[in-house]
């Protein structure tokens, strides 16, 4: 490897890409990362982290709603968009920063630029020429996927552009089911904007268990938003009244911003990756093995730009295993299996597992156990948001195939339930842990009886 510039060039400093970049060069390999934007990547600069500090901003309506009840006298209450926005962009270049000197730290060499891969083992970067390299690793991530299809599209926003708007529209039409459509449209329904969702399917979240899909939907409605299911939005015109979404089913809604979160489609665009034999898969991501290696006998492809599971956390499980692997002489594969995932609805989504028809169409045969209630914060003050918590278990085995929950800090709960399902718990196992009371958590460990669903048409 004398011969390189570099042992590792990585492309792309965002999670994957960096814990990759900089467990090489604790090693001692001599490590180069190409980024064209902020360091921090889609995360940090224009993902989870500013998306969560929306969330907490939003959810504040809320407790002024409820404060109330709990003996507060609240006066007015009034929301300074711009401020939030100043201290939002301070604390997302304080971590940017924080990712610069980490890399730095570990001793990799950051160029900012553009890099397009020219052969097996050379790069080229903007701004900086012609490099080599022992290895190469594309970790470019994803980006917000825009259909071709829509007259005026050019009106709509990304989730890109959400995060900067000049102003707080007064309404909003967001276009998708998914997480990235339902978790703004709550952000911004908390804010106090008049939001739509425009989902072409039967149900918001697909893939999520029918019943937690069910659920999050009654409660986005509950909150206020309207969630308008089996229509797309077919083109958007420019009216002195606002942006006109009109849809397939004859319906039309005017709002001051129109968002479209239909899905983020690999980064491959630009990077040449073609001239040194990097296959792609039909949607256009990198294709890679249980390594992380490319169809490129030097080339390996970490995070959302191969399209496995697009989350942070597995991004970075996967550019760690690839830098044990190669730098440490200790082959590692992330095990894709029973990842939990949340989303930051509200109420919020956690979820380990599989749902019950997965688990049903895989395993056969499984009993559930569900429970719907009103948090007792909720009961104190008369409100009437619902959890719920549901198991899925494989009969016979007793084995736990899924745990979902839709509840204040879902996601908080899950991270713990996630540890026990990895571990391949059962049933009776996991009710032998005592409860934690007075908190929601502990309902999952108290459910007893198994659920049969109403008979259909039955009075709830
Ligand atoms: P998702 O895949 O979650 O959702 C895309 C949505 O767009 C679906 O509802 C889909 O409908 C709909 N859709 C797709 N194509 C079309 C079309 N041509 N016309 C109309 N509707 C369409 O993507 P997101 O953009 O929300 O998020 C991307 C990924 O980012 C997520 O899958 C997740 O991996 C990650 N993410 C994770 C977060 C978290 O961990 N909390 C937060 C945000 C993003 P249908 O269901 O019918 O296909």
């Amino acid at each position: 490897m004398a011969n390189y510039d570099y042992d590792l060039f990585v492309i792309g400093a965002g999670s994957g890409g960096v814990r990759a970049a900089r467990l090489a060069a604790m090693s001692g390999a001599r490590v180069a990362v190409a980024e064209e934007h902020r360091v921090g990547g889609t995360c940090v600069i224009r993902g989870c982290v500013p998306k969560k500090f929306m969330v907490y901003a939003s959810e504040y309506s809320k407790s002024f709603k409820t404060a109330h009840g709990y003996g507060w006298d609240i006066g007015e209450t009034n929301f300074d968009w711009p401020r939030f926005l100043l201290a939002k962009d301070v604390e997302i270049a304080r971590l940017s920063g924080i990712y610069v000197r980490n890399l730095q730290n570990a001793g990799a060499e950051l160029l900012h630029g553009k890099a397009r891969v020219t052969g097996p083992h050379t790069v080229e970067v903007e701004g900086h020429g012609p490099v080599t390299a022992g290895r190469i690793l594309v970790a470019t991530g994803g980006r917000p996927w825009m259909p071709g299809d829509v007259a005026g599209i050019e009106h709509a926003i990304s989730s890109n552009e959400a995060f900067h708007l000049e102003a707080l529209p007064k309404s909003i039409v967001i276009a998708g089911g998914g997480y990235i459509a339902l978790e703004f449209a709550c952000i911004f329904n908390g804010l106090g904007v008049e939001t739509t969702v425009v989902h072409r399917g039967p149900n918001v979240l697909r893939g999520f268990d029918d019943d937690i899909r069910s659920h999050v939907a009654e409660e986005l409605e509950a909150s206020g938003i309207k969630v308008r299911l089996g229509t797309r939005i077919a083109s958007i015109e420019k009216t002195p009244d606002g942006l006109v979404s009109a849809c397939v089913d004859g319906h039309s809604v005017t709002s001051d911003v129109v968002m479209f979160a239909l899905g983020r489609e690999p980064y491959t665009e630009g990077l040449g990756l073609e001239t040194a034999g990097v296959e792609l898969t039909e949607n256009g991501a990198v294709k890679v093995d249980a390594y992380s290696r490319t169809t490129s006998d030097h080339i390996w492809a970490v995070g959302d730009v191969t399209d496995r599971i697009n989350l942070t956390p597995v991004a970075i499980r996967e550019g760690a295993a690839f830098a044990q692997t190669e730098f440490y002489a200790n082959p590692t594969s992330f095990d894709h299996e029973m990842v939990a995932s949340a989303v930051f609805t509200q109420p919020q989504i956690g979820s380990v597992g599989l749902s019950e028809a997965d688990a049903r169409r895989i395993h056969g045969k499984v009993d559930i156990y569900l429970s719907k209630f009103r948090a007792m914060k909720e009961t104190f003050y008369g409100g009437t948001q619902r959890c719920l918590m549901k198991l899925v278990v494989e009969q016979g085995s007793e084995k736990i195939l899924g745990c979902h929950v839709v509840a204040p800090d879902g996601p908080e709960i899950i991270q713990m339930a996630a540890i026990a399902m990895k571990m391949g718990v059962t049933k009776p196992q996991w009710d032998s842990t005592c409860a934690v009371h007075p908190t929601l958590a502990e309902e999952l460990v108290t459910m007893r009886e198994k659920y049969t669903p109403p008979a259909l048409g039955a009075v709830a």
